[in-house]
């Protein structure tokens, strides 16, 4: 044993604060939190900025060969460090753009530049390599029609339309960023009868309404624009010719004509210096108060008379992306696979995103190959993932798991994700199943300039001292296919806390990042420490720690929630058998407790690799095996992206999308289905409970 070990070892007893470690027995808990310990010394924050800044240097959206040369370095630094590392080649459908044009016809002639300055104070500014800004998946087109104020852009903006008498059919709209997902205004646009849709930053959102603009302050600069994709990520994500499975080179692909995630009408993103002649010629109702911005002018919803001219075109091609893919093998259960990733893909030069939680993995994976070479055993093997094609639609990830979905619902234990990071309060939402596990780790580790647990700042601002509690995963990043298709049990964890005033534009830069989010990488070096841990207890625990009463305890609330939205209508939901497969659920659950407790203080453990697969693979029994209503692709009955919310979550989504639509026979057959859904949960924790009470039985015997 090494000699500081030792040392850390003797204090670590001396203080008397050992800590209990979900999944490992009390006789491991020293040494386990010593081990990630050692880890988290190595994690050096210095080390993050230095991956973060060559990340950075240039462009490398996806398809692009400064992609490659992201992916080449991250690859170079993984098989230094002695993973198994190599680049997985996918291919998918990666539009750019070709023409952009946006022009005012009348009543005064106006032509928006479309374009982001160069800033002469940040070096990094002055590239000509990026894609100017665009939305990914926009239809191509050339459509001229009187312009409407829509504000979000969201359905009850709509509504509210309709009640003033505007109607935007045959019109082009232009919306703001915020308030929903920005793939989501085009979508509503499209289904009222736009033409085409406008998207805009509103300074009022993260512009000098919020605070200086860059380079003296962290907001949006006049000229800025915020890129993105419009895919429709409520039916799914990944390569739009390729639904359900992966796409590689000479697979079956559709197509153009046949890709249901397309965007149905152009779609173009402008900065506010460009939005604030158009809006300046709209007259018609006054805007509510609500939906006024932060420009100097009085906002009108239209129609007209402003008459605008939009044209586009894209070229449509497909293009690789590079995923990387590093190993380290476990030593008893290499078959069973805890697996991390976080894009390196980039709208632009990306230091925030992705480059801050690219560099924060980088790093933990060197920590984690650092303690292996000093002894540290992993029973199970570790996958670090490196993602391309994020930005547009989730594509490297979603390829892959379609690729490798039957190894993965045999194999994976979980996926962690991150991506963009910043100084600020932990924030982690997840899996259920996850809960317990997510809440000793924030117990455990220590905010760096605080130094309050993890969990306190995360409790902090409610200051009330409920229980740490997982949000529901929306679709916000990679984790996407992996909780929401294959029924991996899945985080996404991350420190936040700074506005994004450059997200997806020129000026998300590596000296904006340094100026403005963490300026020395400590959050980075957190977050590196943070998973150091994660995947040390996944992947050495003895029994997986993986917990279902309070899975039983989220059903129930999100019943709950449905039960208070549905209002008078409750009994057309038919719920019964759903709530009593949950009771039933939590009795299982409890059950399952108690059995390992017995295997915990057992003073040999058995041999439990089978029983570890029963534990883990207990979340693919939420799959709903035909999907969601319309969205086939969609499994989890848990939890889904909302079909008007984009990122954000819907909980029990067959269910309450039916309910919300007006459609109660669909939303009673959903609720059948969970019912059923709860039964097989049951029985797979049931058999889990079995597992261990035989193993425990066969090495007491
Ligand atoms: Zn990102």
């Amino acid at each position: 044993m090494h000699r500081s070990l030792l040392l850390l070892l003797t204090i670590g007893r001396l203080m008397g604060q050992v800590t209990a470690v979900r999944g490992f027995p009390p006789s491991q808990w020293h040494a386990e939190h010593e081990w990630e310990n050692r880890a988290h010394q190595i994690t050096n924050a210095a080390r993050a900025g230095e991956y973060m800044k060559r990340m950075s240097a240039e462009p490398h959206h996806a398809g692009s060969a400064a992609s490659k040369a992201v992916a080449n370095y991250a690859l170079q630094l993984l098989q230094s460090w002695g993973y198994q590392a190599s680049i997985e080649t996918f291919e998918g459908l990666l539009p750019y753009p070709t023409l952009r044009q946006v022009e005012m016809v009348g009543p005064v002639k106006f032509r928006a530049r479309l374009d982001e300055p160069v800033i002469k104070e940040d070096p990094d500014t002055a590239t000509r390599l990026s894609l100017p800004p665009f939305n990914a998946y926009s239809a191509a087109g050339d459509v001229t029609g009187p312009l409407v104020y829509v504000n979000y852009g969201t359905p009850d903006d709509y509504e509210y339309l309709k009640k003033i008498g505007v109607d935007v059919k045959g019109k082009i709209v232009i919306a703001r960023y915020g308030g929903s997902w920005r793939g989501v205004k085009p979508k509503v646009a499209a289904e009222h009868g736009a033409l085409a849709c406008l998207i805009y930053s509103d300074p009022k959102d993260d512009g000098y309404f919020a605070g200086d603009v860059y380079p003296k302050g962290l907001y949006r600069p006049s000229m800025s624009v915020q890129r993105g994709s419009v895919i429709d990520m409520a039916i799914q994500p990944g390569d739009p010719l390729s639904p359900g499975w992966a796409s590689e080179k000479g697979s079956k692909r559709l197509p153009l004509s046949e890709a249901a995630t397309l965007m149905k009408i152009p779609v173009q993103p402008l900065s506010y210096d460009d939005a604030k002649p158009l809006l300046e010629q709209l007259s018609g109702a006054v805007a509510p108060s609500g939906w006024r911005g932060a420009l100097p002018i009085t906002y009108h919803v239209g129609p007209g008379p402003a008459t605008v001219h939009v044209k586009l075109k894209f070229d449509f091609a497909t293009r690789p992306l590079y995923n990387v893919i590093a190993r380290m093998p476990g030593e008893t259960d290499s078959g069973q696979w805890v697996i991390y990733g976080n894009h390196h893909d980039a709208w632009v030069n990306g230091a925030s995103d992705p480059g801050s939680g690219a560099a924060s993995l980088l790093e933990s994976a060197r920590a984690l190959a650092e303690v292996r070479r000093q002894g540290w055993k992993p029973r199970r093997t570790v996958i670090f993932a490196l993602w391309d094609g994020e930005e547009f639609g989730l594509i490297g990830s979603t390829e892959w798991v379609e690729k490798n979905l039957v190894a993965l619902q045999a194999k994976a234990v979980a996926y962690f994700n991150s991506d963009t990071n910043s100084r600020g309060t932990f924030s982690a939402s997840g899996s259920p199943t996850l809960e317990a596990f997510l809440e000793e780790i924030a117990r455990d580790l220590k905010d760096p300039i605080s130094g309050q647990s993890l969990a306190e700042m995360k409790l902090a601002p409610s200051g009330s001292p409920a229980a740490f509690r997982l949000g529901a995963l929306g679709a916000g990043s990679d984790y996407v296919a992996f909780t929401h298709h294959a029924g991996v049990a899945g985080a996404n964890l991350g420190f936040s806390g700074v506005s994004s005033g450059t997200y997806h534009s020129l000026y998300d830069t590596f000296g904006w990042y340094t100026r403005f989010a963490d300026k020395d990488f400590l959050y980075c070096q957190s977050l590196a420490k943070v998973n150091t841990s994660v995947l040390m207890r996944m992947a050495g625990a003895a029994v997986i720690p993986f917990e279902y009463w309070r899975m039983a305890r989220t059903i129930r609330a999100y019943l709950a929630d449905l039960e208070m939205a549905a209002g008078m209508s409750v009994n057309k939901l038919q719920l019964g058998s759903a709530n009593a497969e949950v009771k039933r659920m939590d009795v299982a659950a409890r059950r399952f407790e108690d059995s390992l407790a017995k295997v915990m203080a057992m003073p040999a453990m058995p041999v439990l690799a089978e029983v570890n697969q029963a534990i883990y693979q207990v979340d693919q029994a939420l799959l709903l095996r035909s999907g969601l209503p319309g969205r086939p692709w969609y499994k989890n009955a848990i939890s889904a992206p909302g079909l008007y919310t984009g990122y954000g979550a819907k909980t029990l989504p067959g269910i309450r999308e039916a309910m919300e639509a007006g459609n109660f026979e669909v939303a009673a057959r959903q609720a059948r289905a969970l019912g059923r859904i709860l039964q097989n949960v049951t029985a797979r924790i049931d058999a889990a409970t079995h597992l261990l009470d035989e193993a425990a039985a066969s090495t007491s015997r």
